[in-house]
């Protein structure tokens, strides 16, 4: 049975991505070699790190001062990384969500953090959108896309101070004003690549400013100097990112994403409306385009595991809510195709037809 993916990360990835990747495990450019058995100091493989930081500088119109790095140990690693760079004195959170929350938490170990804005009391069901972001910060911290809510900034801050966003779950969905921010993070595994490689766009006069000495591996100035190889970067996962970003681009780059990604999701949404069964959890005007959360109405409640069970049958897989919300989320990234989105359209409809 044809399986339709909506798996909130690890998620969907083109499948040529997925193919040439493949090949390329097996027989990395015809050398006889697996990927996985080179150097990542060969001649072979310094060509895939360069041209996937050309392609995502190109992709996202990277101004020039800005280095892109691959880094291990997940966007998580990056909420500790971030305050250890750039926490000078004092640095701004929005708390919107889990993944917020997770970085704010980590920053405290490095200074003076401010909570400029939550939406913990509306059980992070909206956004913050009128707040004042006190002039004196270091940095605004901003979870552009909120994964397990389905919330989402959907266009750049406008800020006096730099914003340092995790975009983890929705980089490479539009465009990005690259200039406004410090820096730029990403947990590979959703828009990107498989997992394994995080993703970082960084301002290079805002580095080693910190007045604090850092290890080595936790100074980005000794990943952009040596160029993302001063230890062994993960290659594989790198190589993904080059054969993703060369889908996007064939596929008409960020532009076009964002014009997919929103015909997918009024797709969605608008059933989610118009369905008796179902109700969106998020303010309209806050709801992600990548991560569509839904749930049944309260006098359907009990619909819930019977519905999961028959859209399940019909090929839907990861549709599941996350625990902290229930129902269900459809996830929707770049490689998520309308055949999809009709796909569970349809079986939301064939399944109120029967109630
Ligand atoms: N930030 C956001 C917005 C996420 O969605 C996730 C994971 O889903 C993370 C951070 C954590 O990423 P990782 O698992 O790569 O540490």
């Amino acid at each position: 049975m044809k399986k339709y993916n909506f798996n909130a990360g690890p998620s969907m990835l083109p499948r040529e991505v997925i193919e040439n990747t493949a090949k390329q495990i097996l027989d990395f450019n015809g050398i006889g070699l697996s990927l996985m058995e080179i150097s990542h100091r060969s001649k072979d493989f310094q060509p895939v790190i360069d041209e996937s930081v050309a392609l995502i500088k190109e992709l996202l119109d990277v101004p020039s001062g800005y280095s892109v790095i691959f880094l291990g140990g997940g966007a998580s690693l990056e909420f500790m990384q971030i305050p250890a760079n750039f926490l000078i004195k004092k640095a701004g959170y929005l708390n919107t969500g889990t993944w917020a929350k997770k970085a704010l938490k980590e920053a405290k170990l490095f200074g003076e953090v401010v909570e400029v804005a939550s939406s913990a009391g509306d059980g992070y069901m909206k956004l913050p959108h009128n707040f004042d972001i006190p002039k004196d910060l270091d940095y605004l911290h901003i979870t552009s896309n909120n994964t397990i809510y389905g919330t989402e900034y959907r266009k750049d801050l406008d800020s006096p101070v730099p914003l340092i966003g995790d975009m983890s779950s929705d980089i490479m969905s539009r465009p990005v004003d690259v200039s406004k921010y410090t820096c730029i993070y990403a947990g590979a595994q959703k828009n990107m690549a498989m997992a394994g490689v995080t993703v970082l766009i960084v301002k290079d006069d805002m580095l080693g400013k910190a007045p604090r000495e850092l290890p080595t591996m936790v100074d980005y100035r000794t990943h952009v100097e040596k160029g993302s190889m001063f230890n062994t970067p993960p290659v594989v996962p790198i190589y993904s990112v080059l054969e993703t970003m060369r889908w996007v681009k064939a596929h008409g780059g960020v532009k076009e994403m964002e014009r997919r990604a929103d015909e997918r999701a009024r797709i969605l949404y608008d059933e989610i409306d118009r369905n008796k069964l179902f109700r969106g959890t998020v303010a309209t005007e806050d709801r992600s385009v990548m991560n569509i959360c839904f749930v049944m109405n309260d006098e359907y409640k009990e619909l819930e595991k019977p519905f999961f069970d028959f859209a399940t049958e019909r090929g839907m897989v990861g549709i599941k809510g996350h625990r902290s919300v229930g129902g269900f989320r459809a996830s929707c990234y770049n490689a998520q195709t309308l055949e999809g989105v009709n796909a569970l359209v349809q079986a939301m409809k064939d399944f109120e037809a029967q109630h």
